[in-house]
């Protein structure tokens, strides 16, 4: 068996469970999607908290007290908790000659002020705390790899976008505005830095990549990015663009959103990824746009 994230199946049962720590983001819920097409048992940790939090796969649930089959399942957990996984791990763990897989997150964020293009050789120079915490992370993985022959991979994974994108991320927040300043919700969009350069890709592309790394015979580090790297002025552009606006007309700069530690300019280099493990996406940059700025309409419709 196999997966991604921790995962852990076994040879002779074919049973193929993966354990998702981020089932709740973007990138949990579409990996969830895709291994449930593969006949994956998919075991995902949420986090308790008053408010619902588990908007981007209500629509893969099936409540456990009626369907004896739900191949996605929740575990209440906080993972600084080690104690609240044991019951987590009773579920999963199968009997038999086990084998493991883990997948590790990782960032472009990690290449923080490096020069593009960014490969698996470059060296990291990060910008923030998270991009820090991502860092050893990355290094824990390649670690346990090298200390105790664990199959674990690192994916370096450039910005990825979608419709399910969070609501303060640059590119969710642009789209957003579109939608609700196309049907006259609201006229101006506050920005900081319209500079900053990144990758654009499609999550769904990217979460075929995680699992294309799982699936090799060695475990291994990839950058996973589309080469095509965009400003926030060009998203502007395609975004208010595709409605008939021109961002001009609505877009105010406010200094307060200007970082103090700026990560100016993201380009990954994918050779490896798209040599080794034949990934190439499929979703390019107006297309995405189009998507996004698409529901984003939808949404504020309602
Ligand atoms: P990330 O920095 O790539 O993880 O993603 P963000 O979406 O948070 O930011 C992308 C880029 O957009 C950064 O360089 C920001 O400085 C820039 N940016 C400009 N205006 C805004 C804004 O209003 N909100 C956010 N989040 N980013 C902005």
């Amino acid at each position: 068996g196999s997966g991604s994230h921790t995962a852990n199946g076994s040879a002779t049962s074919e049973r193929k469970v993966t354990l998702i720590t981020s089932i709740t983001g973007p990138d949990g819920s579409y990996l969830t999607e895709f291994l449930l097409n593969k006949g994956y048992e998919v075991h995902g940790l949420i986090r308790r908290s008053s408010n619902f939090n588990t908007q981007r796969i209500n629509h893969i649930y099936i409540d456990p007290h009626n369907a004896h089959k739900a191949l996605m399942k929740l575990h209440y957990t906080d993972l600084t908790d080690a104690s609240s996984l044991n019951p987590t791990r009773s579920h999963i763990t199968t009997t038999g000659r086990t084998h493991i897989k883990y997948y590790q997150a990782g960032s472009s964020e990690m290449f923080g002020s490096t020069p593009p293009p960014q490969s698996e050789d470059t060296p990291f120079h990060l910008r923030s705390p998270y991009a820090a915490s991502k860092c050893v992370a990355h290094w824990y993985t390649v670690n346990y790899r090298e200390a105790y022959v664990m199959f674990a991979c690192n994916g370096i994974l450039f910005n990825h976008e979608s419709p399910r994108r969070g609501e303060n991320c640059v590119t969710r927040k642009i789209t957003r505005a579109v939608g609700r300043i196309k049907i006259g919700l609201q006229n101006k969009l506050f920005l900081g830095n319209l500079q900053a350069s990144r990758n654009c890709g499609f999550a769904v592309d990217y979460v075929e990549a995680m699992w294309m790394m799982m699936q090799q015979e060695k475990a291994d580090d990839y950058v996973v990015a589309t080469e095509e790297s965009h400003t926030v002025e060009e998203f502007l552009e395609v975004a208010f663009g595709y409605v008939g606006l021109n961002w001009k007309d609505h877009v105010v700069i406010d200094k307060r959103y200007f970082r103090p530690a700026e990560v100016d300019n993201l380009k990954g280099d994918s050779n490896k990824a798209r040599k080794v493990l034949g990934w190439k996406p499929r979703v390019g940059f107006e297309q995405l746009v189009k998507m996004m700025v698409d529901e984003d309409i939808e949404l504020a419709k309602r």
